[in-house]
């Protein structure tokens, strides 16, 4: 028998909002715990909810850039469950008519591309956050969030590994960040997914039991989730074992799930419409008002900067799927005026270096007038490629100056060809087998010549120049 797996995913994303959904306290992160709270977000009895109306816009946005029906009246409703960190009792959500319906999302995997189906998309508010404190055997609360705008993007179940999981994650921030709906910043908790995972035979229609994996906040952690997850359900059934349904707990340092609670129903939480709030209108105007006002979306800055700067499509592709990423090329080209070398620099060794740090782009600083400077003298043969690897990784860690650096660090560019020439002589003088392969066709001795060369000038030399001159010589002799 073989098994496969079945995914939905429910994603929560915090609203790039100034104020909280009901009341005008800050919605930022970072402040001191409790800075961020009033009577209405720390659900004190009889506070009256005030709708915030750049949270519906942004939620307008959301579904235009995920190809949602957008919802002509909405309303809000009341959730109710108890939980320490919410402090009214119940959370404000959309139950009955949620702002988004039936959108879709297209990704791309190494099996081709494919579209997930989105149900719907609703507003509500976040909860406060628990803080359980090492050494102590009580738990702080903080209501900073509480409050604070979420949408909630709730897919139909159309994944099939944890590869596809990622790319949609991947493909809603891209899509969320350049419309400017969030930051979708996953360490910060502005993007949060649950999974919802199950298990059945191959061919089969029907859906198995599902559990939910609950506030993943990282992709490392979905996918090694959804691996056990799949393993874990797959061997039960195996074993003839009764699968219950209900929410898991990933632990990250263990590498493994824990029941956390069986699932309730939609009518535990006992929805009903909110009173205090009108049903809300949505304008056809409105909306396309809001259409004009989208940015340039990802899709479109890939056209142009393909046309307009004349890169590959696959280089344009890199560069616009991060919207910093891409805003770091576009400031570094102006400088240096050469897109196809920032491309490069940028491609190969800027997503490298935070790739090994293990980093998100957003969090990295890096001066473009540093890069700028540094291709500047690539170009103008100062210093050679290896070199300017090293100084780039230098500008990435610690900010040097690349002029300065080349000077203190003597890395400027050997180009004299009197101590090139005789560093090739000496060169070919010590290997006169490699001379005889060389003449007898074998081309590959020649990176060995220019490797005893480069060592020779201390890996400062031009390398075009090396070529040059020992082409000529071996080809003289
Ligand atoms: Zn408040
Ligand atoms: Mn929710």
């Amino acid at each position: 028998m073989r098994y496969e797996a079945v995914m939905g995913i429910e994603v929560h994303v915090e609203l790039s909002t100034e104020s909280k959904l009901f009341c005008a306290c800050s919605a930022k992160f970072g402040a001191g715990a409790n800075e961020n709270v009033c009577p209405a977000c720390a659900g004190m009895p009889g506070f009256l909810p005030v709708l915030n109306k750049k949270a519906v816009e942004l939620g307008i946005k959301a579904g235009l850039v995920t190809e949602s029906e957008i919802t002509k009246k909405i309303t809000f409703d009341k959730k109710n469950y108890f939980y320490p960190d919410l402090p009214a009792g119940f959370q404000i959500t959309q139950w009955f008519s949620p702002i988004c319906k039936n959108g879709r999302v297209s990704i791309e995997t190494k099996s081709g591309a494919k579209t997930i189906r989105l149900k719907q998309i609703h507003i509500e508010e976040d909860a406060g956050k628990l803080v359980h404190a090492a050494n102590s055997s009580s738990s702080m609360v903080d209501y900073n969030r509480a409050g604070v705008p979420l949408i909630e993007i709730v897919s139909q179940a159309d994944f099939a590994s944890a590869e596809e999981v990622v790319a949609y994650l991947k493909k809603l921030q891209s899509l969320l960040v350049y419309a400017e709906v969030s930051d979708c910043k996953m360490h910060e908790g502005s993007m949060r997914a649950d999974v919802n995972i199950s298990v059945r035979e191959e061919g089969e229609k029907k859906l198995g039991v599902k559990t939910e994996l609950k506030n993943m906040n990282s992709f490392k952690a979905i996918v090694n989730a959804v691996e056990y997850e799949t393993k874990r359900q797959t061997e039960a059934l195996e074993a003839g074992e009764k699968l219950i349904q209900g929410t898991r707990r990933w632990d990250e340092e263990k590498n493994m799930s824990f029941p956390m609670r069986t699932k309730e129903d939609a009518t535990d939480y006992r929805y009903f419409p909110d009173p205090d709030i009108m049903p809300l209108a949505i304008g056809e105007k409105w909306i396309e008002e809001i259409r004009n006002s989208l940015p340039e979306l990802a899709h479109q800055k890939f056209r142009r900067f393909a046309d307009q700067y004349a890169l590959s499509e696959y280089d344009a592709k890199i560069l616009t799927e991060n919207k910093r990423l891409s805003e770091i090329f576009e400031e570094t080209t102006a400088l240096c005026q050469n897109p196809k070398e920032t491309a490069n620099w940028l491609i190969v060794e800027l997503l490298s270096l935070i790739k090994n740090d293990g980093r998100e782009i957003e969090d990295v600083r890096i001066d473009c007038r540093k890069i700028a400077e540094l291709i500047g003298l690539v170009l103008e043969n100062a210093i050679n490629r290896p070199s300017a690897k090293e100084i780039f990784a230098k500008i990435y860690r610690e900010n040097v100056d690349p002029k300065q650096y080349v000077k203190e660090h003597g890395l400027g560019m050997i180009s004299d060809s009197g101590m090139l020439y005789n560093a090739c002589l000496d060169a070919i003088a010590e290997d006169p087998d490699g001379v005889k392969k060389y003449k007898n066709g074998n081309a590959k001795v020649f990176a060995a010549f220019v490797g005893t060369v480069m060592r020779k000038m201390k890996g400062k030399a031009n390398t075009a120049l090396i070529n040059e001159i020992l082409k000529k010589m071996l080809e003289e002799m």
